[in-house]
């Protein structure tokens, strides 16, 4: 189990599940905000305290639920739009996880968006696998 919180501590999470892969996503939020993430099932996280201070943020589609502390800001973690019985959440607010011990894959985000009147409607999937 790994232990994770936002920067001004307001949020504390649990996450169950073994980390063997992470992804990064080239969308425009993603971009923006460096993420890299772990996908685990719903039920594989718990908010342990401050809800409460949870923020949500929707844009494009509004079908993925991006959350961030509304106190020191940082994404902790979001429903993911093409597994929303999954949640992406933020390896850098992970107690003591070594982001360099796992590898890294790929998601090609920026063509979901239904801005691009060519877009896909589905996710196409992990793309390429850059390692670590
Ligand atoms: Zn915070």
């Amino acid at each position: 189990m790994h232990k994770g919180s936002c920067h001004c501590g307001a949020i504390h999470f649990s996450v169950e599940a073994t980390i063997s892969e992470l992804t990064t996503c080239d969308c425009s939020l993603c971009v923006k905000r460096n993420a890299r993430m772990v996908k685990v099932p719903e039920d594989a996280l718990t908010v342990l305290q401050g809800e409460a201070d949870l923020t949500l943020y929707q844009w494009n589609t509004h079908r993925a639920k991006h959350y961030f502390c509304r106190h020191c800001g940082i994404y902790v973690f979001h429903r993911k739009r093409a597994a929303p019985d999954h949640f992406g959440v933020n390896i850098f607010c992970l107690d003591d996880f070594d982001a360099t011990s796992v590898p890294i894959c790929a998601t090609e985000g920026a063509t979901m968006t239904v801005e691009d009147p060519n877009a896909r409607s589905e996710w196409p999937g992990p793309r390429v696998n850059t390692g670590t």
